[in-house]
């Protein structure tokens, strides 16, 4: 069963509405692409896993500090008799090791993942060791994108490539045993370790002033260039409430210290509604507090 779903990627949320509304450089587009392709890859492993016994528990996306060392884990299952690590990557094309180092297709050095998921395995078994867990753990990287190949002369068998996940799950599946309070009580003790990490200090710095302001199509998040709220782009229409809502969620999580004024949604929706139509909506879903100029809108 599942004990953890795997969270929205709150970091994600904020780069998909930053992405809407400025022009990315180099170095922003690649993080983005990369934090959108890893959250791509851990839904397709949790599709995947979907196929295993209702006996284990699954717990997703932790992040543990270990005496000052953060750790971050996709996927854990635990088992009757031994605790399964799985750190998902959907890297595409044909990726080579040559003497312990990675390389890209095109041929760029890139980080050695079995080095990450060694440094995990050891700190989680020292955080296992602490709550006063005697269990095994097995580590795997999980390469879950079909298109992915690596070039390799030795065989590691912590590494599954897409051709040998049926294998592996079939391979996991030929050992439940029904779990007992103790795994119960660890997966909650784990659950209870786990940290949430402010995305907002690791983004890179935008300010309001910076982004474009209007109202996004929620099929294709380009803005919609007029107020009758048809995309010019994939011809999605949209009503005015979803709009607006969608618009003052995206304005609440990108300024969470920003109140939620008339004026401010306004601006924020590129004036493409009136003043009247947006206090409409907001006086519907939100409540109003403080008074005459302070005034500002709360969620209910
Ligand atoms: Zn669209």
């Amino acid at each position: 069963m599942i004990f953890r779903p795997r969270p929205e990627k709150l970091e994600l949320v904020l780069l998909r509405y930053l992405h809407s509304r400025m022009v990315f450089n180099e170095s922003q587009a690649l993080i983005f692409f990369t934090i959108e392709k890893g959250y791509e890859g851990e839904l397709k492993c949790d599709a995947w896993l979907k196929g295993l016994s209702d006996e284990w528990l699954i717990l997703n996306d932790l992040l543990f500090d270990y005496h000052g060392s953060l750790f971050q884990i996709d996927t854990l299952i635990i088992a009757y008799e031994k605790i399964y690590l799985l750190d998902v990557k959907y890297f595409e094309g044909d990726h080579t090791i040559k003497e312990d180092k990675w390389f890209t297709p095109t041929g760029k050095p890139e980080k050695n993942p079995l080095h990450q998921l060694e440094r995990c395995e050891t700190l989680f078994k020292q955080l296992l060791n602490e709550l006063g867990y005697k269990i095994s753990v097995e580590s795997y990287l999980i390469f879950i994108n079909p298109e992915f190949h690596l070039y390799q002369t030795t065989i590691n068998p912590a590494i599954i490539f897409p051709s040998q996940l049926n294998r592996f799950l079939k391979k996991l599946k030929t050992k439940p045993v029904q779990l007992n309070k103790r795994h119960y009580d660890l997966a909650q003790e784990l659950v209870d370790h786990h940290i949430e990490e402010s995305p907002y200090t690791r983004l890179h710095k935008y300010s309001y002033e910076q982004l474009k302001k209007g109202i996004t199509c929620a099929n294709c998040k380009t803005l919609f260039l007029d107020d009758t709220l048809v995309c010019n782009k994939c011809g999605f229409v949209e009503d005015v409430e979803a709009a607006v809502l969608r618009s003052v969620k995206e304005f609440a999580i990108l300024f969470p210290d920003k109140l939620i004024t008339v004026d401010y949604i306004y601006d924020w929706c590129g004036g493409l509604k009136s003043k009247k139509a947006l206090r409409r909506v907001l006086s519907k879903y939100f409540v109003l507090v403080g008074k005459a100029r302070a005034s500002h809108y709360k969620e209910s």
